[in-house]
């Protein structure tokens, strides 16, 4: 069912799922199994030397977290990758094959508040570190790249949002310094943007948004386009040399599916981020209805930000699907389908009127999260953004006088309505 010829929407509810072979069940079953049996002792050595794929144990793989990395990966157009426990965990899977001690990424300044603390303390501890450049400022990526740069890392459109990153751009200066572009596409979801078309070579996702859809499981995935040359510089000893902890396997003599092989006989084996099928079955759900919910979240968002623009008691809203956006014209070559569902909103009256506003919001949830089927509203300077540094709070689109709103899939009157009348409280 992962013929190429299937169209997204048809991947979407197919990909990756057969009919189960020994019951016929339609549904991907939830295979709550620690352990699989070996056919005999020889079954059980090819497992282990990767010379037959097959399951052994749930914290490698599993059929059904297996499903999802595959369903994911035909979505994202990728050779192969991993389901993992979240997308920070996935963060962390798709670092650990390219870093070292002494290694750095170059990240964009414009991320999630949680990856910019990961990216900032806590990797360090791994002897690991990030320079957090403006990837508006190509000049300024050039020059943060050094002899120990491992990767670029960016977001397709950048959290807390309105901000949509030229992929092409990005993917040309890894091309020119022969390391990968990862990025997070969390935000925008493979039916906005399928970021290996502009480049990238690992993707990551928390499928606790979007995929799943509707605020029931944390979950992340790595995918991975498997066209990179992990060979090609000797920057990738994990990949491109003997590994030792894996009886003597250079794991990019499997080619395409290097990094995923790596991913799971290493990564999932040692780091144990393991996804539990019974999320991974939600998310597969979830991803069924995917581009009927993205369609709607775009729309929502749309109409959303158009009344908000045009409202006196609003200063600025930041949504790249606005023509007065000044990444209006990138989002329509990167997320040609709409600018996302999440965007922020500058509201008169600082960080008061802000805090006021979300505490008399009725419809939306002030919650830390995003991509619900809910609207959802937080204010990212008293809460996911304030363990940051001031001038990293403006940096990352978070100043005190700006909420953040995840544009739900309900009536967009109502949303408006709930807006019209926590703004007018804001407002006294
Ligand atoms: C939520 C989020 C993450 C972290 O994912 P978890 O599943 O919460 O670990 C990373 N990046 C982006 C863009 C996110 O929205």
């Amino acid at each position: 069912m992962t013929a190429p010829n299937f169209a997204f929407d048809t991947l979407a509810v197919h990909a990756g799922a057969e009919p189960d072979t020994a019951t016929g069940a339609r549904q991907v079953p939830i295979y709550q199994s620690t352990a699989f049996v070996f056919k005999n002792a020889d079954h059980a050595a090819k497992l282990f030397n990767l010379e037959e794929v097959g399951f052994i144990y749930s914290r490698l793989t599993n059929p059904t977290v297996q499903a999802l990395a595959a369903r994911i990966a035909a979505l994202e157009g990728a050779a192969g990758g991993i389901a993992c426990s979240s997308g920070h965990a996935a963060q962390i899977m798709a670092l650990f094959p390219l870093m070292q001690p002494g290694c750095n990424i170059v990240a964009s300044s414009r991320l999630y508040g949680g990856t910019v603390t990961q990216f900032t303390h806590t990797i360090r501890r791994f002897g690991w570190s990030a320079t957090f450049v403006d990837t508006d400022d190509l000049a300024a990526v050039e020059a943060a790249i050094d002899e120990n740069t491992r990767a670029l890392f960016c977001e397709t459109i950048a959290n807390p949002g309105g901000y949509v990153t030229d992929l092409d751009a990005m993917a040309g200066i890894a091309d020119r310094h022969g390391i990968p572009l990862i990025v997070d596409n969390t935000t925008a979801t493979p039916w906005l943007c399928r970021p290996m078309e502009h480049g990238a070579t690992l993707v990551v996702h928390s499928t606790t948004k979007y995929l799943t859809g509707n605020g029931t499981v944390t979950g992340g995935a790595v995918m991975d386009s498997g066209t990179f040359d992990w060979s090609a510089s000797g920057k990738f000893p994990a990949l491109s040399e003997p590994e030792p902890a894996y009886h003597g396997l250079t794991f990019a003599s499997l080619g395409a599916m290097a990094f995923t092989f790596h991913s799971i006989a290493v990564g999932l084996r040692d780091l144990g981020m393991t996804m539990n099928p019974q999320g991974a079955h939600y998310t597969l759900m979830g991803i069924e209805t995917l581009g009927l919910r993205m369609e709607r979240h775009v729309a929502n968002a749309r109409k959303v930000a158009e009344w908000l623009e045009n409202d006196p008691r609003v200063e600025r809203v930041t949504y790249a699907g606005l023509p007065s956006s000044p990444y209006y014209e990138r989002s329509r070559k990167i997320t040609p389908k709409g600018a996302g569902a999440l965007f922020t909103v500058t509201v008169k009256g600082g960080y008061d009127a802000c805090v006021k506003l979300v505490d008399a919001m009725k419809l939306f949830s002030h919650v830390a999260n995003l991509g619900d089927t809910r609207s959802l509203v937080i204010h990212p300077a008293s809460t996911t953004h304030r363990q940051l540094e001031a001038e990293q709070q403006v940096a990352a689109g978070a100043a005190p006088n700006v909420v953040r709103l995840s544009i739900g899939i309900e009536d967009a009157d109502d949303i408006i309505s709930d807006l019209d009348q926590a703004l007018s409280v804001a407002m006294s």
